[in-house]
């Protein structure tokens, strides 16, 4: 006979959780990221973004750990629920108290970059079978390690084009943040190093 666990029926925990749009949560959120579009992402202005957030990252080996992630929807989805795109974020590094409102801003800007209108040969917006914008999502303008820019320095354009927008940011109004290390590791560990995505 199956042996009785005793105390109440343990849980599965969610990974997933869409952020309502009227919450009070959501609110500012869906402001900031109006705003985001508005003045950087023309293309979006009719896309529609759901965000949500995602508790199940953790920490890689290395000392990875997700902090954002911009999700197209498929075909099936777009049937399914009215988004084209989600933006997961850590509800952690959102909500945490070290966390500024500048990295905020720039995690929700970065996933809008992954989000894009694709365009046919004449440059005009491709569409689908039912009239609607079809996107696709964009990749990082350079992944490289930094042991090699270390050790060979700007060996190709990508690295020359971002160490020049480094430079710029620095000498111009923009404060330069450090890393957007908001939580740091246990004892004797690296603090983790938040990635995007
Ligand atoms: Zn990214």
């Amino acid at each position: 006979m199956p042996r009785r666990r005793s105390g109440p029926p343990r849980e599965k925990k969610l990974t997933y959780q869409l952020i309502a749009k009227d919450g009070d949560v959501g609110r500012p959120m869906y402001a900031l990221l109006d705003e985001l579009v508005s003045e950087y992402h023309d293309d979006l202005e009719r896309a529609r973004i759901a965000l949500a957030w995602c508790t199940s990252w953790k920490s890689d080996v290395d000392g990875h750990i997700t902090i954002g992630k911009c999700k197209r929807a498929s075909d099936l989805d777009r049937e399914l629920a009215a988004f084209d795109f989600v933006i997961l974020l850590s509800q952690h590094f959102w909500t945490g108290n070290f966390t500024k409102p500048t990295q905020r801003r720039a995690l929700l800007d970065h996933e809008l970059c992954h989000a894009a209108v694709k365009y046919d040969e004449q440059g005009e917006p491709k569409t689908d079978a039912k009239g609607r914008t079809i996107y696709r999502t964009r990749k990082h303008d350079i992944e490289e390690f930094e042991a090699i820019v270390e050790r060979h320095g700007l060996y190709k354009r990508d690295l020359e084009r971002f160490a020049l927008a480094i430079r710029r940011a620095a000498q111009g109004t923009l404060p330069l943040e450090g890393e957007p290390a908001a939580e740091s590791g246990g004892a004797g560990s690296p603090p983790p190093r938040p990635t995007t995505h």
